[in-house]
């Protein structure tokens, strides 16, 4: 069985191919980066339509593919951006419609999750799903992925990314934040937020920005300070969840789940345990369409398809809103 799947959710056009236990054939995709400032939907929405052709054509490409070789065709669902979503929800209607294949409705975190899962063989983990628009401590039990714990208000990944304008570079900001971090010495004290498994990141970005502007504190610093404090709090709430659900694994996920720091941070916290740590590799971590199309496998494997009519796009779904037929 092989299902193409298509990622639309805010900057990044990702469509790829996957088939039988996820292997992965393709996952070509394309990125908007604003030229300043933050995502503008709108735009982004225009950037990830222009590409469409392209990036279809180099995943069937790469995988060696027609559509006479695919069996459903797979689409993120949401969350996301309204207008970002419906530009690969109209994409696979078309092409469900035209190829006669069944349509799959995915949503997004869960995909995170589930290729996460299947790239490191992780089974039953504690999930920290991280990235530009969510940021989530969750584990599964009886049919659905339930949320333990969440952010309160932004997700770090948009933390990293606001933080990282007002040190004036450019959009995605996470990665550049990591080369600063590795440079800082002095760990300057911020706000720290935990409430249970909860989090909350705002209070964090604006005492940040205000002891940028103060002229105080070298950039690097403060960029080693921002992730020592942000990645201590996910930790802290993770670990929570793992004591409480007496899990044996941790697991993450999603763009932020790329940096070093954190994901040694999660390493050390599970060792101390007696528990594994699993990161999903690099390469599947920011949002890409070969999650979305194994996600879709796997639901398509359940017969979770849908109607063209019923395949509204959902900005606001969320990852414990899904019963999940395929564990
Ligand atoms: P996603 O929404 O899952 O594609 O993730 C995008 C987010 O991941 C953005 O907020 C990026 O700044 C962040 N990100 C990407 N690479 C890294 C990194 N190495 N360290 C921290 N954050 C990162
Ligand atoms: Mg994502």
């Amino acid at each position: 069985m092989r299902v193409l799947g298509i990622e639309s959710t805010a900057h990044t056009l990702g469509i790829g191919v996957v088939e039988g236990d996820g292997k992965v054939l393709s996952s070509a995709r394309q990125t908007y980066i604003p030229e300043e400032g933050g995502i503008l939907p709108s735009e982004s929405a225009d950037f990830l339509a222009s590409k469409f052709e392209e990036v279809l054509q180099e995943s069937l490409d790469v995988s060696g593919c027609s559509f006479n070789d695919i069996d459903g065709i797979a689409f993120s669902q949401g969350p996301g951006l309204g207008p970002c979503l419906r530009v690969g929800a109209a994409a696979a209607r078309y092409l469900a419609l035209k190829h006669k294949k069944p349509l799959i409705g995915v949503n997004h975190c869960i995909a995170h999750i589930e290729i996460a899962k299947v790239t490191t063989g992780a089974k039953d983990p504690v999930i920290l799903y991280v990235s530009g628009g969510n940021s989530q401590v969750i584990a599964y039990a009886e049919g659905r992925y339930r949320v333990f714990g969440e952010t309160l208000d932004i997700a770090v990944g948009n933390c990293l990314d606001a933080f990282s304008r007002v040190l004036g570079l450019q959009h995605p900001g996470g990665p550049k934040i990591e080369k600063l971090a590795a440079k800082g010495k002095n760990y300057i004290e911020l706000p720290y937020v935990v409430k249970g498994m909860d989090l909350s990141f705002s209070g964090l970005y604006s005492d940040l920005k205000r002891k940028k502007l103060s002229g105080q504190y070298s950039d690097e610093d403060l960029c080693y300070s921002f992730q020592e404090t942000a990645f201590a709090m996910l930790t802290e709430a993770t670990e929570r969840a793992m004591a409480h659900l007496d899990k044996e694994e941790v697991l993450a996920t999603g763009g932020v789940a790329a940096n070093s720091r954190l994901q040694n941070m999660l390493e050390i916290m599970a060792k101390e345990r007696g528990a594994k740590y699993y990161g999903c590799p690099r390469e599947h971590c920011g949002d890409n369409g070969a999650m979305i199309a194994w996600a879709g496998l796997l639901m398509l494997k359940s017969n979770d398809t849908l109607d063209i009519k019923n395949s509204k796009i959902n900005p606001k779904f969320r990852t414990d809103d899904v019963d999940v037929t395929w564990l």
